[in-house]
């Protein structure tokens, strides 16, 4: 490669970026990767094997590390030092940002659900937000491969909210737990069905990545590579091509056109030498997660793009929104003084609660349009601090409760599906810059009635999940404006670059190609044209996956 002119340039290495450029190697083109964040090998640097007992306060979580101790970021997480967002009056949004080589794939929750037909075409449906530009049918061979290379773990279930993947696609699942089993038994009373989650997690080994002893707390990472992150299978298998250069601690700071306003590459600052570095580049693919890449389009504004790059339909940064979030826990009795064994599995969900409502919703049975989930807590986990949290007493009678309580606690977490509306969009501040001399992003957010109905409806149905599971709850329901969680707390964001079908009224087409620029692709959720109530990263795998794939059959036929 030119040491200043590359085929492709691909800006971040987390679910989006570390799929096009996996993608765009193996099928022959040069690559080159810049990343904000330090290199990161979680081989070598995952406290995988640390007990809490090990950390500060337990390992328990604090203002720093949300998550606890152990959260397997090296650098970022709700503040980046040195790197402030602001937002509008009136408006609460949290910003969860990876500063590391493979982003936040290396601590997300691997929950990997797929869209559905139905996902797709919210809008024909209700009238409400917008439709994909494609359907289902033409992303269900890409979500097959990306499950294939990834390794996802569930089962096949038939309910109109869970599109089957291919047969032998799907590694199998672990085995239910008791505490999931029982809230299985009392949904099912209650009409809700239960289903195996889907994680991307080996349960059977595969590359060079090891199956899931089912022994270690996923939250610290994942060393032999059975939770999937870039840095441990894409990254490493697109080196392995020779097609890939990745350089880390490279901030981008904009995307560079020429006077006929065609994208001719970027510019960034080293972040060890702190001096502004500008290469050139027949592509841009811009990965930087949803609301970065927005950010740099805002900061590339020129004579042919006032408004941002790419910004003639005026949609850049709007459209944002991310998961619903809420939730409510309970002791439940009957699993109280179990005998103490090793269910852990892998330490996530082995069953959940996938929406059941498809019906009731075309009844017009409900006062809120779009759907929900609810993933299951319990079970014996390494214990911290909140062991003996909510207990009285002290010495021995404190400790046999301790011992009987252990792992009798279900918790029912909501993460439902959000509409875009006008109050919830992105803006450059023009104020404040970063201390790399970036404008920063100032965000504005405002739930809507959609998503304080849904939430109310949300706690209610745990409340009688958990209920006619023995529990006893006095408490009364908070209300839905008090219980929702902030904008951006679930690190669902998407949408700030919506993909359509019209430039009048969309930033890219169906293959995330802008439609003011043919050589300026984004690669991450900013392409979302909706919010799904199921967590966005397969989805975001597997149309770059899907898009890189277009991309370089345009570049070998000479299009690009
Ligand atoms: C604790 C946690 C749990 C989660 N659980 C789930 C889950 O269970 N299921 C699910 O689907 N999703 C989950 N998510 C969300 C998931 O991690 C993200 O959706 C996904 O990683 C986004 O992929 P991305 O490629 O868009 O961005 P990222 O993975 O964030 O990667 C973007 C990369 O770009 C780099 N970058 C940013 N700006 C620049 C710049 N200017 N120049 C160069 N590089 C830049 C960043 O440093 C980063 O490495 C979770 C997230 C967290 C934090
Ligand atoms: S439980 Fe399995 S997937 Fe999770 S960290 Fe341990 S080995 Fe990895």
């Amino acid at each position: 490669m030119n040491e200043n002119k590359y085929p492709v340039i691909v800006v971040g290495s987390g679910a989006g970026g570390a799929m096009a450029a996996y993608v765009l190697t193996k099928a022959g083109h040069k690559v080159l990767m810049l990343e904000a964040g330090r290199d990161y090998d979680p081989k070598t640097e995952t406290p995988m094997f640390k007990t809490n007992g090990e950390a500060p306060l337990m390992g328990s979580g604090n203002v720093d590390k949300d998550f606890g101790f152990y959260d397997a970021t090296v650098d970022g997480g709700w503040s980046v030092p040195g790197e402030p967002y602001t937002t509008g009056e009136d408006s609460e949004f949290l910003w969860w940002r990876a500063r590391m080589l493979g982003g936040r794939t290396n601590h997300w929750g691997r929950y990997s659900l797929r869209f559905s037909e139905h996902d797709f075409k919210g809008k024909s449906r209700d009238g409400l937000g917008a439709d994909w530009p494609f359907e289902y049918h033409e992303l269900a061979p890409w979500y097959d491969k990306t499950e294939s290379l990834v390794g996802v773990c569930g089962t096949n279930t038939g309910l109109d909210d869970m599109p089957d993947s291919s047969e032998g696609v799907l590694q199998p699942p672990p085995k239910p737990r008791v505490p999931e089993l029982l809230v299985a038994a009392a949904a099912k009373k209650l009409g809700i069905p239960t289903a195996p989650m889907h994680r991307a997690v080996l349960t059977r080994a595969k590359d060079d990545r090891q199956a899931c002893f089912y022994a270690t707390p996923c939250g610290h990472g994942c060393s032999i590579g059975a939770a999937f992150q870039t840095t441990t299978s894409l990254i490493p298998m697109a080196k392995a091509t020779g097609n890939l250069k990745v350089v880390t601690d490279a901030m981008v700071k904009n995307v560079t056109v020429d006077d006929q306003g065609k994208v001719t590459g970027v510019t960034y600052i080293d972040k060890n030498s702190h001096e502004e570095v500008s290469l050139q580049a027949k592509v841009v693919i811009l990965a930087a997660s949803a609301c970065e890449s927005a950010r740099i389009m805002m900061n590339s504004k020129s004579k042919h793009h006032p408004k941002g790059l790419a910004n003639s339909s005026g949609q850049l940064g709007r459209n944002i929104m991310d998961s619903t979030g809420t939730g409510l826990g309970a002791f439940i009795p009957s699993l109280a003084g179990r005998p103490k064994y090793n269910e852990d599995g892998h330490t996530a969900n082995h069953l959940f609660i996938p929406w059941w409502g498809h019906k009731a919703h075309a009844n017009n049975e409900l006062d809120f349009p779009r759907g929900y989930h609810f993933e299951i807590s319990s079970g014996f986990k390494q214990p911290g601090s909140g062991v003996s949290s909510g207990l009285q007493g002290y010495g021995s009678s404190l400790k046999q409760q301790v011992k009987d309580k252990y792992g009798a606690f279900v918790y029912l977490s909501l993460r439902g599906e959000m509409l875009p509306n006008e109050h919830c969009y992105m803006e450059i501040d023009e104020d404040v810059k970063d201390k790399w001399g970036i404008p920063v992003a100032k965000f504005h957010w405002k739930w809507s009635k959609h998503e304080l109905n849904q939430v109310e409806h949300g706690l209610k149905t745990a409340k009688e999940i958990l209920e006619t599971m023995g529990a006893t709850i006095n408490h009364p329901l908070p209300s839905a404006e008090k219980a929702i969680l902030k904008g951006g707390q679930i690190i669902h964001e998407v949408g700030s670059t919506r993909m359509g079908a019209s430039p009048k009224d969309s930033v890219t087409n169906q293959w995330g190609q802008t439609w003011d620029c043919d050589n300026l692709f984004v690669m991450d959720a900013g392409v979302f044209a909706s919010n799904p109530h199921k967590n966005c990263t397969l989805t975001i795998m597997t149309l770059a996956m899907r898009n890189a794939s277009w991309l370089s059959e345009q570049m070998k036929k000479g299009a690009l």
